[in-house]
């Protein structure tokens, strides 16, 4: 992968101290969206990395999963389908629930969102503990999904976030 590419999309990155809460180093994404060359390049990275896979779906999950997972899906050809926050999904609702550091919180899919053995790559902005992503791709293995894929623009490889998705290799464009 070029290194330039990542030092660019690397420097449209803006961290933002105690949001939400303190203590919360925020990655804001929102100076690679208004670059449309940044934005371009993060699809491309992932778009390339996943273009022999074929992906039939791209899940992408609420709600920045959505801005990335959506463009990619229009690129590559795949079916869009959105991982949301409970109650925002108004037809048959499939749910999974994982552990906050303190306290839970769950994401939700439609119950006939995939076909069993389509290839689906979940998205995501950014990867801490791993719990919502891990949550997405439980809601495909139950639709008997095949994971093809779990790629975000920022892992944050001190929270281990890759562990929990034992046996999904995560692809990131950006580590800290
Ligand atoms: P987790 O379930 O802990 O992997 O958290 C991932 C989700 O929370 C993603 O949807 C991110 O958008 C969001 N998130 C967690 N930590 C941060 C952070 N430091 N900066 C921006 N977004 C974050």
């Amino acid at each position: 992968m070029s290194d330039e590419r990542i030092d660019r999309i690397r420097s449209l990155i803006r961290d933002v101290p105690d949001f939400p809460k303190p203590g919360i180093l925020f990655k804001d994404i929102t100076p690679l969206l208004a670059s449309h060359e940044g934005f371009v390049t993060c699809l491309d990275l992932i778009q390339e990395r996943y273009a022999s896979v074929r992906p039939d779906v791209i899940v992408g999950i609420e709600s920045r999963g959505f801005i990335f997972g959506a463009a990619l899906a229009a690129r590559m050809a795949a079916s869009f389908v959105p991982a949301r926050k409970p109650g925002k999904l108004p037809a048959d609702t499939d749910r999974v629930e994982y552990e906050l550091e303190y306290g839970k919180d769950s994401v939700e899919m439609h119950r006939d969102a995939i076909a069993p053995g389509a290839k689906v790559l979940v998205v995501d902005d950014l990867i801490a503990t791993g719990g919502t992503a891990w949550a997405a791709c439980e809601l495909v293995r139950r639709q008997k999904g095949e994971i093809v894929g779990a790629a975000f623009v920022i892992e944050l490889t001190f929270l281990d976030g890759r562990r929990k998705l034992d046996g999904i290799e995560p692809f990131s464009l950006l580590r800290y």
